[in-house]
């Protein structure tokens, strides 16, 4: 089957087209600057790449006729008539609590949507954006399915995702842990079972997706019980640009003492803090330990930071979920940083984690890094929540 994952954002509309027989991706792009002066690239092995510049995209229905041109495209194409496409995945951020798994998309579900954009005021509308330009250019009679970003989370128990704050916020105003990079976490929590040759059931994972955002899933028997995010992607781990968990009595102070009212308090909280905050030199992995490697010490303090922060997620999920099998690695940091993942590795053989220092030696493809007498296991998994997506569109269309 031939299916179009689409990931829309508020400005941009990311893509790839999957053959989910063969699980190859056959093209993948990206159209930026959607609604200024529309930005279009496109990549398909073995034909002549495209990237433009000013391509007429006022809104994200032209994005999508843009890729679909491109998809047909006698020179550079993959598909010979945009039929061949027969079902398109949508990432969407938020389900709340109404979506707990990937679903067929109709009119009931979009009033669903429509119903949780004030959890995800920023990202849900750009993904029904997305999901209606696909309808008004593919037609009515393409399915097209939502996979969301917290559904896998839904199986928490309440004691995980219900909030120390007055009940009535959860009943009335759904405030709750809901978490977030569910779909990463089923895809390399299922990687990992078959890579043990056990059944996921009888499994406790702990898979560390580490990226600009960073997120952290207890999964026991192939469920989730606990993720670091929260009710926004704010929560758990300091991250690229993001603080992490905080004491919201810092948040009163601050306020008063620069003046700044409650947006301008979240905007530092989201794109100035985290490693960025703490280094004061840049967000990326790669930058910091360049930096570090030059003997600067706040940004040796804010990639510690990150480090023991994981560390700690590891030791309370392991008691979480009495004991742990295997700690997995993925996102951009987890996939290619060596160096971090023998950090956080670490100082925790006491519960049974022994790395191969040769064995984490690699990059970006999937390993078991731990010795083979590390009791438990730690594999490196790179993620892949296009696939994940187009395998569920495939099975739900
Ligand atoms: P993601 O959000 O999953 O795309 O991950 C982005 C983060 O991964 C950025 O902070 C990058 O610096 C980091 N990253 C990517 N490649 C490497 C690498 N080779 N070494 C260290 N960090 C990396």
């Amino acid at each position: 089957m031939k299916v179009l994952v689409i990931n829309a954002g508020s400005s941009s509309l990311k893509y790839q087209l999957l053959d989910t027989n063969s699980q190859e991706v056959l093209a993948k792009g990206l159209c930026e600057r959607i609604g200024i002066d529309g930005k279009f690239t496109y990549k398909a092995p073995g034909k002549p790449t495209v990237d433009a510049a000013d391509v007429a995209m006022p809104t994200h229905a032209e994005a999508i006729q843009a890729v679909l041109a491109a998809l047909v495209d006698p020179l550079g194409g993959v598909i010979s008539s945009m039929s061949e496409i027969d079902a398109v995945g949508h990432r969407v951020v938020h389900g709340g609590e109404t979506f707990a798994r990937s679903v067929r998309i109709d009119d009931r579900v979009m009033a669903a949507l429509e119903e949780n954009v004030p959890l995800a005021p920023l990202h849900n509308p750009a993904n029904i954006t997305g999901i209606k330009a696909c309808t008004a250019v593919m037609g009515p009679g393409v399915p097209q399915v939502a996979v969301f970003d917290t559904a896998f989370h839904q199986t928490m128990p309440p004691v995980a995702y219900v909030y120390p704050l007055p009940y009535e916020y959860y009943q009335q105003d759904k405030v709750r842990r809901y978490g977030f990079h569910g779909t990463s976490h089923r895809y390399v929590t299922h990687r990992a079972a078959d890579m043990l040759g056990k059944p996921i059931e009888a499994l406790k994972l702990i898979s560390c997706h580490l990226g600009n955002g960073s997120s952290i899933a207890a999964v026991s028997g192939g469920k989730s019980v606990d993720t670091s995010m929260g009710f926004t992607p704010l929560a758990g781990l300091p991250m690229g640009t993001r603080s992490g968990d905080l004491d919201a009595g810092v948040l009163e102070y601050l306020m008063s003492r620069h003046g700044m009212d409650i947006k301008e308090m979240v905007s530092v909280l989201n794109k100035k803090s985290g490693v960025l905050g703490v280094s004061g030199v840049s967000s990326d992995f790669r930058d910091l330990c360049a930096a570090r490697d030059s003997g600067n010490d706040r940004v040796a303090l804010a990639l510690d930071m990150f480090n023991y922060g994981v560390k700690k997620y590891i030791g309370a999920y392991a008691a979480a979920m009495g004991g742990v099998d295997a700690i997995i690695f993925t996102a951009g940091v987890g996939e290619n940083d060596a160096d971090q993942r023998m950090a956080i590795a670490s100082g925790l053989e006491f519960m049974g984690v022994k790395m191969d220092p040769d064995a984490n030696a690699i990059r970006g493809k999937e390993a078991i890094i731990s010795a083979i007498d590390s009791k438990v296991k730690v594999l490196l998994i790179p993620t892949n929540e296009e696939l994940m997506i187009a395998l569920d569109t495939a099975e739900l269309a």
